[in-house]
């Protein structure tokens, strides 16, 4: 069975002294975890306190550029990430495809880049509203999917996390339902069997994220296809992001 991966994605949210306090209590919760995984993935500032003081939590960049070094104004490299021991990113959050037009190109580039340099990343999709409103979900679904694993040899690709996200249910509260959303998982399943194995896409963790919350989080969690969460909202608050921890246990 695949094991839960729950992982919060505080964006561009919280000053030091509120971070701290939130990770001082994820810390807590996560020192003798081992049922399922924990991921935390703040601002690029908190990166490498947050390493030095918790050893039993996942903690990742949100974001990375696919060179190493030089003229790119405001961007990190997987190399200064290895600097300081963080060996995980989240690529292709649909923020950073929409906001800052990052192509399904950058996206597969930046996969390659950072599986090239020993690191592991969780990789996000996801549909529009009016892509879904078309019936067009599966279709870009797989087309998204084709796209990032290009190139990448099973090997290195057992180092990916999917996430879906449908771009409708981000920090919007409408969350996808269980069915929709596991058929979307399913789906993803089957194409990654196709460009890989079966065995391979049986073991591949996929997340869901979405508006994840303590309410829904059962539901979502209960289905086959989906191996845990990545949550934006409900993670800024240790209530909130410990509860679907806990639920995640429970089902585990
Ligand atoms: C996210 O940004 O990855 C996300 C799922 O956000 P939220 O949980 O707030 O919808």
């Amino acid at each position: 069975m695949r094991k839960f991966f729950i992982a919060g994605n505080w964006k561009m949210n919280k000053g030091l002294e509120s971070a701290m306090s939130l990770s001082n209590k994820i810390n807590e919760y996560a020192e003798n975890e081992s049922k399922i995984d924990i991921g935390v993935f703040p601002p690029y500032i908190y990166l490498q306190g947050m390493k030095n003081t918790f050893k039993n939590i996942i903690i990742g960049s949100q974001n990375i550029f696919f060179k190493q070094e030089g003229a790119y104004t405001g961007e990190i490299s997987p190399k200064m990430l290895d600097s300081i021991d963080v060996e995980w990113t989240i690529i292709g959050h649909s923020e950073r495809r929409n906001i800052f037009n990052e192509s399904e190109e950058w996206v597969n580039k930046k996969v390659k880049f950072a599986l090239n340099n020993h690191m592991k990343a969780i990789v996000c999709i996801g549909e529009k509203l009016e892509e879904r409103k078309k019936g067009y979900t599966l279709e870009k679904i797989s087309m998204q999917v084709k796209n990032l694993f290009y190139e990448i040899s099973k090997e290195k690709a057992k180092n990916i996390t999917l996430a879906y996200e449908p771009i409708w249910a981000i920090g919007t509260g409408e969350t996808a339902s269980p069915e929709d959303a596991d058929e979307v998982h399913e789906k993803i399943r089957e194409v990654v069997s196709n460009i890989y194995d079966s065995d391979f896409a049986e073991k591949l963790r996929i997340q869901y994220g979405g508006s994840v919350k303590p309410h829904n989080a059962e539901e979502l969690l209960k289905k086959d296809n989906i191996d845990g969460a990545l949550i934006g909202g409900a993670s800024l608050e240790a209530d909130s992001f410990l509860k679907i921890c806990d639920i995640a246990k429970k089902l585990q």
